[in-house]
């Protein structure tokens, strides 16, 4: 059914594909030779930068990337957004944006701590796509395309074979459950990226959440405001604005990925009235440094996104060289606090691998607690007493 297709088209016949390419390749290079087609997503998302080939002519790859690029096939199969692409530093073989896009042969060595579905969401998932965890609110896997493909992605079980989109069947019996459960009301639309599904999809599905009458709140879980910003147009936005409260969750890694287009889609987005929060995900070598993650989330402010999670890198298969250990995350959180704006502090979570839901940690400010007084410190380390009332049980 022509409504159900995502917006990635294959790509044509492959002399008119090779000659995109050089196109392509030109336009990344050379920011002054981009046409109006820079800003359509359309053509961003048909020209994405998929195979070896393409990639080796724009930069010089390392022996380890090659391998990596060669063996990601299939599952989680590689694709970049030239808008994405472009941010590269080619020069640069540890560029953020860069190892978050291009895979490395390390993807390919599994630990024995690591799971296929590291979050336990297939087993709470009442309707396949469905995941519902929580007694308020729920989950809906939507799609299973996204415009770039995170190597340290957390659903890389089910991302990436751009199928098309949850069928409608499949999402009436979804309906059907989300009606029958009346303690649901906050349903999260995720994927994949939601909003890489054609307008009117996407509409159709929040439509019919939205007549859900215990339904409270919408959320929409994404990343395309970040890897192709200029999906972020009037049409959508003017979808959007129709079904408040809807809240929007943008996955962000690096102050790099704040750029004037992301700015003016976060801007729009916001305009709208639809809250933003960010959600990023620690990231060795990319973002663990307390310095990095400060600046992004102050960055995030500036651009009217509220910082609200940051995740310890789930056990995904393939990924660790992406983790850090946990005690990284709770000291970028003891350097923000206190240092700078509130705002500015997500949440530091893990979220319990096999499925228990997400656990924050947070470094300790409670010293001790004895009857009437609490002891705490500041972020300054300096301490301070508090007296409690003398309650009676
Ligand atoms: C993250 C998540 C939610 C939403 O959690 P919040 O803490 O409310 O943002 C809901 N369901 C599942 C399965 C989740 O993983
Ligand atoms: S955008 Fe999200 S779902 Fe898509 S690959 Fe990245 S982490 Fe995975």
């Amino acid at each position: 059914m022509e409504g159900l297709s995502i917006c990635a088209e294959p790509s044509g016949e492959h002399s008119q594909a090779s000659r995109r390419k050089a196109d392509v390749q030109e336009v990344i290079e050379d920011p002054s030779r981009r046409k109006d087609e820079w800003n359509d997503w359309k053509w961003q998302l048909k020209n994405r930068l998929t195979s070896l080939d393409a990639i080796r002519e724009l930069i010089p790859l390392t022996r380890r990337e090659e391998e990596g690029i060669k063996r990601a096939t299939g599952r989680l199969a590689m694709a970049v957004t030239p808008y994405f692409f472009s941010l590269i530093d080619k020069n640069d073989p540890k560029c953020p944006i860069r190892k978050q896009a291009i895979p490395r042969l390390e993807e390919f060595s599994v630990s024995s701590c690591e799971m296929v579905d590291p979050c336990g969401e297939d087993s709470h998932a009442p309707v396949t796509g469905l995941v519902h965890r929580y007694p308020d609110r729920a989950l809906l896997i939507v799609t299973d395309s996204c415009a770039m493909y995170c190597r340290y992605c957390t659903r890389r079980r089910m991302v990436g074979e751009e199928l098309p989109p949850m069928s409608i069947e499949r999402f009436k019996e979804a309906i059907k459950y989300l009606k029958s459960k009346k303690t649901i009301r906050d349903v999260l639309i995720s994927g994949g990226d939601p909003l890489m599904m054609k307008t009117e999809l996407l509409e159709y599905y929040i439509k019919e959440l939205r007549a859900i009458p215990h339904i409270e709140i919408i959320r929409l879980g994404t990343r395309v405001p970040v890897t192709l910003p200029m999906r972020v147009d009037k049409e959508l936005v003017d979808m959007l604005k129709k079904y408040h409260p809807l809240y929007m969750s943008i996955h962000f890694s690096h102050p790099k990925e704040i750029t004037p287009e992301v700015t003016a889609a976060c801007g729009m987005l916001a305009d709208a009235g639809i809250p933003l929060g960010s959600q990023t995900v620690l990231l060795k070598g990319i973002n663990d440094k307390p310095s990095i993650m400060k600046k992004l989330m102050q960055e995030l402010l500036r651009i009217r996104v509220r910082p609200y999670y940051l995740y310890q890198c789930d056990l995904a298969i393939g990924t660790a060289h992406f983790r850090t250990p946990v005690a990284v995350g709770m000291n970028i959180i003891e350097e923000l606090r206190g240092h700078t704006t509130g705002y500015a502090v997500p949440t530091f979570v893990v979220d319990a691998p096999g499925g228990g839901g997400k656990i924050p940690v947070s470094p300790t400010y409670l010293i001790s607690q004895a009857k009437g007084k609490v002891t705490l410190r500041n972020y300054e380390n300096k301490i301070f007493y508090y007296t409690e009332p003398a309650t009676v049980f």
